[in-house]
């Protein structure tokens, strides 16, 4: 990661999320490696089966700051041209929970999920409900159904 010299030093703030490396604990709460959860649909080996499954990756990614998995993931009716990680978020848990449809069997579902973070140290949370679809036979994030 090159160093940005336009910025001052960012004060010392909350914890520093440790690197995510293939044998650390999935970020996305499962009890597996990395390398053995979403790592796999990160690096395009496997594709997810289920919208939770979908949803789990793309938290992951945004812990992992994984723009390009997060953009092939996305809907092309709503996908955004970037994916703007903001330096001073920390993702820290994800609790799934509740799930509609969106299994190997369904063509659509939602994902009602609670993602902690740190926001320059200060903790706070996004509650949403998330809906996904099948393109092209794979899940694919549409758009939130709510958001607070
Ligand atoms: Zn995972």
């Amino acid at each position: 990661m090159s160093r940005r010299t336009t910025r001052p030093a960012r004060p010392a703030a909350g914890v520093r999320t440790p690197a995510v490396t293939g044998e650390s604990p999935c970020p996305c709460g499962l009890p597996a490696g990395y390398a053995q959860c979403c790592g796999r649909l990160h690096a395009g080996t496997v594709a997810a089966s289920s919208c939770e499954s979908l949803m789990r990756s793309r938290y992951a990614a945004f812990v992992v700051r994984d723009e390009a998995y997060l953009l092939r993931t996305w809907h092309p009716d709503t996908r955004p041209p970037a994916v703007d990680f903001d330096p001073a978020m920390r993702w820290v848990r994800l609790e799934v929970l509740e799930t509609t449809e969106g299994s190997p069997f369904h063509t659509a579902g939602t994902v009602t999920f609670r993602a902690h973070y740190t926001d320059n140290g200060r903790p706070g949370s996004l509650h949403e409900k998330s809906r996904f679809v099948r393109h092209e036979g794979a899940w694919v994030y549409a758009t939130a159904v709510f958001v607070d």
